[in-house]
C-alpha cells in the first residue's frame, strides 16, 4: 500500500480526534491541488500492511481515536487495500 503520512490527532478533517491517513496516488490532476507531491506512487511511499497496522496500534496504545479520515492523494486508487483494511480498521474504532 502507498501511504505518505499517518497523523494523530487531526481535528479539522472530521469530528473528534482522528487518525488522518494520506494515501498516495492520484490521476485527477485538479487545478490547485494542495498535495500534488502525492500524485505519483513512488517506491518510498510503499509500506506493507503489517507495518501500517503496527503504526495504528502504536497510536491506539497512547491516544484515543474517534475515527479515521482517509485522504491523499486519491484513496480509492487503492480499492483492494481499502476493502481489506477497512474491516480491520473497524476493530480499532
Ligand atoms: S489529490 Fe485530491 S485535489 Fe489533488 S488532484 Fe487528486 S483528487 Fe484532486
Amino acid at each position: 500500500m502507498f501511504v505518505a503520512r499517518i497523523l494523530h490527532p487531526i481535528k479539522v478533517l472530521g469530528p473528534g480526534d482522528r487518525v488522518g491517513i494520506w494515501f498516495v496516488g492520484c490521476k485527477h490532476g485538479c487545478i490547485g491541488c494542495s498535495n500534488p507531491e502525492l500524485w505519483e506512487q513512488l517506491p518510498k511511499y510503499n509500506i506493507d500492511f503489517a507495518t501500517f497496522k503496527i503504526l495504528i496500534e502504536n497510536i491506539k496504545k497512547t491516544k484515543s481515536i474517534d475515527g479515521f479520515t482517509l485522504t491523499g492523494g486519491e484513496p480509492f486508487l487503492q480499492p483492494q487495500v481499502l476493502r481489506e483494511n477497512f474491516a480491520i480498521l473497524k476493530i480499532y474504532i
